[in-house]
Protein backbone atom coordinates (compact mmCIF):
# COMPACT_ATOMS: atom_id res chain seq x y z
CA UNK A 1 0.00 0.00 0.00
CA UNK A 2 -0.10 2.34 -1.63
CA UNK A 3 -0.76 5.69 -2.86
CA UNK A 4 -3.66 7.83 -1.02
CA UNK A 5 -5.18 10.08 -2.99
CA UNK A 6 -7.74 12.24 -0.60
CA UNK A 7 -9.44 14.32 -2.90
CA UNK A 8 -12.21 16.97 -2.10
CA UNK A 9 -14.38 15.12 -5.04
CA UNK A 10 -14.70 12.03 -2.44
CA UNK A 11 -14.71 14.32 0.97
CA UNK A 12 -17.67 15.77 -0.75
CA UNK A 13 -19.39 12.56 -1.44
CA UNK A 14 -19.27 11.28 1.89
CA UNK A 15 -20.50 14.68 3.61
CA UNK A 16 -23.58 13.91 1.21
CA UNK A 17 -23.79 10.22 2.66
CA UNK A 18 -22.80 11.40 5.77
CA UNK A 19 -25.65 13.79 5.49
CA UNK A 20 -27.90 11.15 4.38
CA UNK A 21 -27.36 8.66 7.23
CA UNK A 22 -27.94 11.02 9.40
CA UNK A 23 -31.18 11.06 8.52
CA UNK A 24 -32.33 7.72 7.93
CA UNK A 25 -35.20 7.50 10.21
CA UNK A 26 -34.13 3.68 11.18
CA UNK A 27 -32.75 3.18 14.83
CA UNK A 28 -29.40 2.26 14.29
CA UNK A 29 -29.35 -0.72 16.66
CA UNK A 30 -26.10 -0.86 18.51
CA UNK A 31 -25.90 -4.16 20.90
CA UNK A 32 -23.42 -4.18 22.72
CA UNK A 33 -23.13 -1.54 26.28
CA UNK A 34 -20.31 -2.11 27.48
CA UNK A 35 -17.06 0.09 28.62
CA UNK A 36 -13.93 -2.60 28.20
CA UNK A 37 -10.56 -1.43 29.89
CA UNK A 38 -7.82 -2.78 27.42
CA UNK A 39 -6.07 -4.79 30.29
CA UNK A 40 -9.49 -6.58 31.40
CA UNK A 41 -9.92 -10.13 31.28
CA UNK A 42 -12.43 -11.59 29.45
CA UNK A 43 -15.87 -9.68 29.64
CA UNK A 44 -19.06 -10.79 29.90
CA UNK A 45 -21.35 -8.84 28.19
CA UNK A 46 -25.26 -8.76 27.40
CA UNK A 47 -27.55 -7.41 24.28
CA UNK A 48 -30.00 -4.80 25.12
CA UNK A 49 -33.28 -4.71 23.24
CA UNK A 50 -33.25 -4.41 19.92
CA UNK A 51 -35.90 -2.28 18.56
CA UNK A 52 -37.47 -1.75 15.36
CA UNK A 53 -39.53 0.66 13.65
CA UNK A 54 -42.09 -0.06 11.00
CA UNK A 55 -42.84 2.27 8.47
CA UNK A 56 -45.84 1.88 8.28
CA UNK A 57 -49.40 3.92 9.60
CA UNK A 58 -50.13 1.07 11.99
CA UNK A 59 -49.30 1.50 14.58
CA UNK A 60 -44.95 1.34 16.09
CA UNK A 61 -44.35 -2.43 16.70
CA UNK A 62 -41.73 -3.08 18.94
CA UNK A 63 -39.99 -5.75 19.25
CA UNK A 64 -37.55 -6.29 22.01
CA UNK A 65 -35.22 -9.91 21.09
CA UNK A 66 -34.07 -12.13 24.07
CA UNK A 67 -31.09 -10.60 26.11
CA UNK A 68 -27.82 -12.57 24.61
CA UNK A 69 -24.80 -12.56 26.74
CA UNK A 70 -21.71 -12.75 24.78
CA UNK A 71 -18.06 -12.68 26.25
CA UNK A 72 -15.46 -10.76 24.84
CA UNK A 73 -12.33 -13.28 24.77
CA UNK A 74 -9.88 -11.62 22.21
CA UNK A 75 -7.19 -11.39 24.16
CA UNK A 76 -4.31 -8.47 22.83
CA UNK A 77 -1.23 -10.40 24.69
CA UNK A 78 -2.25 -13.35 22.82
CA UNK A 79 -2.44 -11.34 19.40
CA UNK A 80 0.86 -9.83 19.90
CA UNK A 81 2.44 -13.05 20.42
CA UNK A 82 1.14 -14.12 17.29
CA UNK A 83 2.83 -10.63 15.78
CA UNK A 84 6.35 -11.50 17.68
CA UNK A 85 5.91 -15.16 16.03
CA UNK A 86 5.82 -13.82 12.62
CA UNK A 87 8.65 -11.39 13.09
CA UNK A 88 11.07 -14.57 14.09
CA UNK A 89 11.18 -15.11 10.17
CA UNK A 90 12.91 -12.23 9.42
CA UNK A 91 11.90 -10.33 6.04
CA UNK A 92 8.56 -11.72 4.37
CA UNK A 93 8.87 -10.38 0.94
CA UNK A 94 7.87 -12.80 -2.13
CA UNK A 95 11.09 -14.84 -2.68
CA UNK A 96 12.64 -14.83 0.10
CA UNK A 97 12.68 -17.53 2.81
CA UNK A 98 10.51 -15.68 5.47
CA UNK A 99 8.19 -15.33 3.00
CA UNK A 100 7.44 -19.03 2.48
CA UNK A 101 7.93 -19.87 6.25
CA UNK A 102 5.33 -17.29 7.16
CA UNK A 103 2.75 -18.72 4.59
CA UNK A 104 3.68 -22.31 6.34
CA UNK A 105 2.90 -20.55 9.55
CA UNK A 106 -0.39 -19.34 8.86
CA UNK A 107 -1.37 -22.64 7.65
CA UNK A 108 -0.29 -24.32 10.57
CA UNK A 109 -1.82 -22.20 13.01
CA UNK A 110 -5.31 -22.15 11.11
CA UNK A 111 -5.38 -26.23 11.04
CA UNK A 112 -4.24 -26.04 14.69
CA UNK A 113 -7.25 -23.67 15.45
CA UNK A 114 -9.42 -26.41 13.40
CA UNK A 115 -10.25 -23.84 10.36
CA UNK A 116 -10.55 -25.78 6.83
CA UNK A 117 -7.24 -24.10 5.11
CA UNK A 118 -7.37 -23.80 1.62
CA UNK A 119 -4.18 -22.43 -0.25
CA UNK A 120 -4.77 -20.54 -3.52
CA UNK A 121 -1.76 -20.25 -5.60
CA UNK A 122 -1.38 -18.34 -8.97
CA UNK A 123 1.84 -17.82 -10.92
CA UNK A 124 3.23 -14.19 -10.36
CA UNK A 125 6.34 -12.49 -11.85
CA UNK A 126 8.82 -15.76 -11.11
CA UNK A 127 7.08 -17.03 -8.27
CA UNK A 128 4.42 -18.62 -7.30
CA UNK A 129 1.82 -16.64 -5.37
CA UNK A 130 -0.04 -18.07 -2.16
CA UNK A 131 -2.87 -16.89 -0.47
CA UNK A 132 -4.47 -18.74 2.09
CA UNK A 133 -8.13 -18.79 3.47
CA UNK A 134 -9.14 -20.16 6.85
CA UNK A 135 -12.88 -20.69 6.32
CA UNK A 136 -15.41 -21.96 9.24
CA UNK A 137 -19.35 -22.37 9.74
CA UNK A 138 -19.34 -23.65 5.63
CA UNK A 139 -22.69 -23.43 4.64
CA UNK A 140 -24.28 -22.25 7.81
CA UNK A 141 -25.07 -18.68 5.89
CA UNK A 142 -23.46 -15.99 3.64
CA UNK A 143 -20.00 -15.37 3.61
CA UNK A 144 -17.62 -13.03 5.40
CA UNK A 145 -14.37 -12.31 4.61
CA UNK A 146 -11.66 -10.98 6.54
CA UNK A 147 -8.60 -10.46 5.08
CA UNK A 148 -4.79 -9.24 5.75
CA UNK A 149 -1.79 -9.43 3.97
CA UNK A 150 1.19 -11.28 5.08
CA UNK A 151 3.93 -10.62 2.50
CA UNK A 152 6.30 -7.12 3.56
CA UNK A 153 8.25 -4.98 1.64
CA UNK A 154 11.45 -5.56 -0.07
CA UNK A 155 13.25 -1.97 0.36
CA UNK A 156 12.28 0.27 2.80
CA UNK A 157 12.38 2.92 0.63
CA UNK A 158 10.83 5.53 3.21
CA UNK A 159 14.62 5.60 4.93
CA UNK A 160 16.80 7.28 3.14
CA UNK A 161 19.70 5.84 1.40
CA UNK A 162 18.44 2.18 2.52
CA UNK A 163 18.47 -0.63 0.73
CA UNK A 164 17.18 -2.91 3.63
CA UNK A 165 13.54 -4.79 3.50
CA UNK A 166 10.65 -3.40 5.73
CA UNK A 167 10.72 -5.34 9.20
CA UNK A 168 6.74 -5.37 8.58
CA UNK A 169 5.57 -5.09 12.12
CA UNK A 170 2.77 -3.20 11.73
CA UNK A 171 3.08 -3.32 7.91
CA UNK A 172 2.17 -6.94 7.41
CA UNK A 173 2.58 -8.91 10.70
CA UNK A 174 0.05 -7.22 13.25
CA UNK A 175 -3.19 -8.03 10.45
CA UNK A 176 -1.97 -11.43 10.41
CA UNK A 177 -2.10 -11.21 14.20
CA UNK A 178 -5.51 -9.75 14.34
CA UNK A 179 -7.07 -12.70 11.75
CA UNK A 180 -4.84 -15.57 14.10
CA UNK A 181 -6.43 -14.32 17.39
CA UNK A 182 -9.74 -14.19 15.90
CA UNK A 183 -9.20 -17.66 14.71
CA UNK A 184 -8.46 -18.56 18.08
CA UNK A 185 -11.21 -16.92 19.97
CA UNK A 186 -14.82 -16.27 17.77
CA UNK A 187 -17.40 -17.75 19.59
CA UNK A 188 -18.62 -19.82 16.04
CA UNK A 189 -21.78 -20.78 17.02
CA UNK A 190 -22.64 -17.11 17.82
CA UNK A 191 -22.59 -16.53 13.91
CA UNK A 192 -25.00 -17.48 11.50
CA UNK A 193 -22.55 -16.68 8.98
CA UNK A 194 -19.54 -18.29 7.04
CA UNK A 195 -16.31 -16.86 7.59
CA UNK A 196 -13.40 -16.74 5.91
CA UNK A 197 -9.97 -15.71 7.50
CA UNK A 198 -8.24 -14.08 3.91
CA UNK A 199 -4.35 -13.64 4.12
CA UNK A 200 -3.11 -11.89 1.32
CA UNK A 201 0.01 -12.21 -0.72
CA UNK A 202 1.81 -10.20 -3.15
CA UNK A 203 0.46 -6.84 -1.64
CA UNK A 204 3.14 -4.73 -0.86
CA UNK A 205 5.81 -4.62 -3.54
CA UNK A 206 4.43 -2.41 -6.37
CA UNK A 207 6.05 0.83 -7.46
CA UNK A 208 9.24 -1.28 -7.44
CA UNK A 209 9.04 -2.72 -4.09
CA UNK A 210 10.39 -5.73 -6.09
CA UNK A 211 10.91 -5.32 -9.86
CA UNK A 212 8.05 -5.04 -12.21
CA UNK A 213 5.37 -6.02 -9.17
CA UNK A 214 2.26 -4.16 -8.47
CA UNK A 215 0.49 -3.68 -5.56
CA UNK A 216 -2.72 -6.06 -4.35
CA UNK A 217 -2.29 -8.90 -6.20
CA UNK A 218 -3.31 -11.74 -4.34
CA UNK A 219 -6.43 -9.65 -3.35
CA UNK A 220 -7.25 -9.30 -7.02
CA UNK A 221 -6.60 -12.82 -7.74
CA UNK A 222 -8.67 -13.99 -5.06
CA UNK A 223 -11.71 -11.24 -6.12
CA UNK A 224 -11.36 -12.31 -9.46
CA UNK A 225 -11.73 -15.62 -8.78
CA UNK A 226 -14.69 -16.08 -6.26
CA UNK A 227 -17.49 -18.53 -6.49
CA UNK A 228 -19.21 -17.41 -3.75
CA UNK A 229 -21.09 -13.81 -3.37
CA UNK A 230 -20.11 -12.78 -0.25
CA UNK A 231 -21.77 -10.70 1.95
CA UNK A 232 -19.06 -8.30 3.17
CA UNK A 233 -15.67 -7.65 3.21
CA UNK A 234 -13.56 -6.32 6.06
CA UNK A 235 -9.61 -5.66 5.28
CA UNK A 236 -7.32 -5.26 8.42
CA UNK A 237 -3.56 -3.59 7.48
CA UNK A 238 -1.41 -1.29 9.41
CA UNK A 239 -3.87 -1.68 12.49
CA UNK A 240 -1.25 -2.44 15.24
CA UNK A 241 0.50 0.84 15.33
CA UNK A 242 0.72 1.89 19.25
CA UNK A 243 -0.08 5.26 18.38
CA UNK A 244 -3.08 4.14 16.75
CA UNK A 245 -5.64 6.65 14.51
CA UNK A 246 -7.88 4.71 12.56
CA UNK A 247 -10.28 7.33 10.15
CA UNK A 248 -12.94 6.61 7.71
CA UNK A 249 -11.23 5.14 4.75
CA UNK A 250 -12.39 6.69 1.16
CA UNK A 251 -12.89 4.08 -1.09
CA UNK A 252 -14.53 1.69 1.89
CA UNK A 253 -18.26 1.10 2.13
CA UNK A 254 -19.82 4.16 3.99
CA UNK A 255 -22.65 2.61 5.99
CA UNK A 256 -20.84 -0.62 7.14
CA UNK A 257 -17.64 1.46 8.04
CA UNK A 258 -20.28 3.88 9.85
CA UNK A 259 -21.78 0.59 11.95
CA UNK A 260 -18.16 -1.02 12.54
CA UNK A 261 -16.92 2.63 14.13
CA UNK A 262 -20.11 2.92 16.03
CA UNK A 263 -19.34 -0.48 17.71
CA UNK A 264 -15.55 0.84 18.70
CA UNK A 265 -17.39 3.92 20.01
CA UNK A 266 -19.74 1.88 22.22
CA UNK A 267 -16.57 -0.06 23.09
CA UNK A 268 -14.78 2.81 24.24
CA UNK A 269 -12.45 3.48 21.61
CA UNK A 270 -13.77 6.41 19.88
CA UNK A 271 -10.59 8.26 20.26
CA UNK A 272 -8.92 5.52 18.27
CA UNK A 273 -11.86 4.87 16.10
CA UNK A 274 -11.98 8.72 14.44
CA UNK A 275 -15.31 8.73 12.75
CA UNK A 276 -13.75 11.11 9.81
CA UNK A 277 -13.04 10.69 6.41
CA UNK A 278 -8.88 10.93 6.03
CA UNK A 279 -7.37 9.14 3.23
CA UNK A 280 -8.44 6.33 0.53
CA UNK A 281 -6.16 3.99 -0.53
CA UNK A 282 -5.57 1.54 -2.71
CA UNK A 283 -5.38 -1.48 -0.54
CA UNK A 284 -6.92 -5.02 -0.40
CA UNK A 285 -10.45 -4.21 -0.43
CA UNK A 286 -10.40 -2.63 -3.47
CA UNK A 287 -10.98 -5.53 -5.50
CA UNK A 288 -13.90 -6.73 -3.71
CA UNK A 289 -15.18 -3.20 -3.49
CA UNK A 290 -14.84 -3.08 -7.50
CA UNK A 291 -16.99 -5.72 -7.70
CA UNK A 292 -19.83 -4.68 -5.56
CA UNK A 293 -19.04 -5.83 -2.75
CA UNK A 294 -19.38 -3.94 0.77
CA UNK A 295 -15.80 -3.82 1.90
CA UNK A 296 -14.12 -1.69 4.83
CA UNK A 297 -10.38 -0.99 5.17
CA UNK A 298 -9.59 -0.62 8.94
CA UNK A 299 -6.32 1.29 8.59
CA UNK A 300 -3.84 2.86 10.22
CA UNK A 301 -1.94 5.09 7.90
CA UNK A 302 -0.63 7.95 10.42
CA UNK A 303 1.92 5.55 10.90
CA UNK A 304 5.40 7.07 10.95
CA UNK A 305 7.54 4.17 10.13
CA UNK A 306 5.65 2.92 7.04
CA UNK A 307 7.71 1.28 4.69
CA UNK A 308 10.99 2.08 6.90
CA UNK A 309 13.81 0.11 8.75
CA UNK A 310 11.92 1.20 11.72
CA UNK A 311 8.57 -1.31 11.01
CA UNK A 312 9.57 -2.96 14.14
CA UNK A 313 7.56 -4.82 17.09
CA UNK A 314 7.95 -2.16 19.61
CA UNK A 315 6.46 0.15 17.61
CA UNK A 316 2.70 -2.22 17.83
CA UNK A 317 0.97 -2.59 21.10
CA UNK A 318 -1.17 -5.38 22.74
CA UNK A 319 -3.56 -2.95 23.12
CA UNK A 320 -3.97 -1.80 19.77
CA UNK A 321 -4.31 -5.47 18.56
CA UNK A 322 -7.66 -5.54 21.19
CA UNK A 323 -8.72 -2.87 19.85
CA UNK A 324 -9.21 -3.97 16.91
CA UNK A 325 -10.20 -7.62 17.68
CA UNK A 326 -12.31 -6.81 19.86
CA UNK A 327 -14.50 -4.78 17.55
CA UNK A 328 -14.43 -7.39 15.03
CA UNK A 329 -15.67 -9.81 17.48
CA UNK A 330 -18.85 -7.81 18.53
CA UNK A 331 -19.60 -6.79 15.00
CA UNK A 332 -19.24 -10.76 13.96
CA UNK A 333 -21.11 -12.47 17.25
CA UNK A 334 -24.07 -9.61 18.00
CA UNK A 335 -23.84 -6.83 14.86
CA UNK A 336 -23.87 -8.19 11.39
CA UNK A 337 -27.90 -7.96 11.07
CA UNK A 338 -27.21 -4.57 13.77
ZN1 LIG B 1 3.07 -1.50 2.95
Amino acid sequence: MRRPFTTYFLAFIFLILAACQTSDPRPTATNVVLPTATDMPPTAVSTAAIVTEEPTTTPTETVEAAETPISLVFDGDSAYDFLLEQMEFGPRFPGSPGHEEVGDYIVEQLAALSWEVEEQTFPYQDITGRNIIGRANEGVGPVIILGAHYDTRAIADQTPDSAEPVPGAVDGASGVAVLLELARTLDLELINREIWLAFFDVEDNGNNGLPGYDWIVGSTYMAENLTIDPEAMILVDMIGDADQQLYYEGNSDQELQARIWAIAAELGYEAYFIQELKYTMIDDHLPFAERGIPAVDIIDFDYPYWHTVDDTADKASPESLLRVGRTLEVWLETGIDG
